[in-house]
């Protein structure tokens, strides 16, 4: 069967969806699944469409193997197991942290393509080698299969110069720190949805979508267009997160330095693993623990969650001019119907209204709101590798 690969690489972990040709609206992956815990004890579990485990198996490798030779052995292993499907590729889409300022969309990777996003490298060092590297290795290994990037940051080149600029000294801003916002592939397919949900004039409106999973952020949209997001030059500014803080005074950050003797790497975990849920309710990242637990820490860090979450959605409506539409998405945006009333609640004296009964229906894009809410409310779930798949059938014209 001729199909589309696609690989969402990180430093320790790689997903993947398989989705047969020719690629119909919002088709389900074929088969999908991941390699987690790559460098340590690496799992590789893959499923069928329907969620059922086909593969749930430990790769091995020598004590001490270099975690490159690991991440090489865990795309061999994907690739292994997918020839073993019958599955014959005809392309593969990748997800591709950053475009920098020259990819505003997806693009073919050719050797020059792949050289420029090399030199993205020290933009994201935590993420850009990792997506990288198994385009390279295919490319290494079956030199005539077209491969396609779509990038987190590509939905975001529309914002205007005012929100994408930091109020530091220009040599950095020319050197690329600057607000370039990330789950682009997200915002993307969701961007597609919303005629379809709240309507054309409200979906060309003013609309703030919030992308709320383990790692959280909103954009604001203009007519389809960014106009504003809450990620940064880095995943770490904006929202609170599962275990990121989010934005903080970045004083605090001189202040651990200088009296807690932290190194960058503190910092770093500080940042990105220890704050958000996580330190705030010292229990748990995940949103379901925290929202069936009867412990203070987790109602506040819920409390904080949504507060914060609110905040950002006002200060969105003021770079999109005003607010016809907030869209709920990622994994807490789709499921909690907590989250969405309490953050609804900080938006009533705009004259937001959030129906309970349409709060209770999951797994499908809807409305939420009332009908006399001054601002629409929907629930939209996101879609990110068919999102991918699109693109990389459309760009080398597969059909
Ligand atoms: P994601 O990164 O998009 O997969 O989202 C993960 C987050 O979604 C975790 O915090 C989960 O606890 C949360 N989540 C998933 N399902 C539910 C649910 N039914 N209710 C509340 N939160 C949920």
């Amino acid at each position: 069967m001729k199909s589309l690969l696609i690989i969402n690489a990180g430093s320790s972990s790689l997903k993947f969806a398989v989705f047969a040709l020719p690629l119909t609206q919002d088709a389900p992956s074929i088969y999908r699944g991941q390699i987690d815990g790559i460098g340590a004890n690496t799992q590789f579990v893959a499923k069928d469409v329907d969620g059922k485990v086909l593969l749930d198996t430990i790769i091995k490798s020598p004590e001490g193997t270099p975690l490159e030779e690991q991440q090489q052995l865990a795309l061999d292993a994907l690739l292994n197991w997918i020839e073993a499907q019958n599955i014959q590729l005809a392309a593969v889409g990748h997800r591709v942290l950053h475009g920098g300022e020259d990819y505003v969309a997806p693009v073919a990777i050719t050797p020059e393509v792949l050289a420029k996003l090399e030199t993205f490298i020290p933009l994201g060092p935590l993420h850009q080698p990792h997506n990288l590297r198994p385009i390279r290795a295919l490319a290494k290994k079956y030199p005539s299969l077209p491969q396609v990037a779509c990038f987190d940051t590509a939905f975001h080149r529309t914002q205007p110069w005012e929100a994408v600029t930091y109020p530091i000294p220009r040599k950095f801003t020319k050197e690329g720190v600057i607000r370039w916002g990330f789950h682009g592939s997200s915002y993307d397919y969701i961007s597609r949805q919303l005629e379809g949900v709240l309507g054309k004039e409200k979906a060309h409106g003013a609309v703030v979508v919030a992308h709320m999973g383990n790692g959280a952020s909103m954009s604001a949209l203009r007519d389809l267009k960014c106009v504003a997001t809450t990620m940064g030059f880095t995943a770490a500014e904006g929202m609170m997160m599962g275990t990121r803080c989010g934005t903080i005074d970045p004083a605090i950050v001189l202040y651990l330095m200088e009296r807690h003797g932290y190194s960058a790497a503190d910092v770093s975990r500080f940042l990105y693993k220890e704050s958000g849920l996580l330190g705030v309710s010292g229990i748990s990242q995940d949103m379901r623990t925290l929202e069936s637990s009867d412990a203070p820490e987790a109602k506040e860090a819920l409390k904080l969650f949504c507060y914060r979450a609110a905040r950002e959605i006002g200060s969105l409506a003021m770079a999109a001019g005003g607010l016809d539409a907030v869209v709920f998405t990622g994994g807490i945006g789709e499921n909690s119907q907590f989250v969405r009333n309490a953050v609804v609640d900080y938006l009533a004296w705009m004259g937001a209204k959030l129906d309970p009964e349409l709060n209770k229906v999951r797994g499908k894009a809807h409305c939420v709101h009332t009908a006399d809410s001054k601002v629409a409310l929907a629930v939209i779930p996101t879609n990110e590798e068919w999102m991918i798949a699109h693109h990389t059938t459309t760009l080398l014209s597969l059909k």
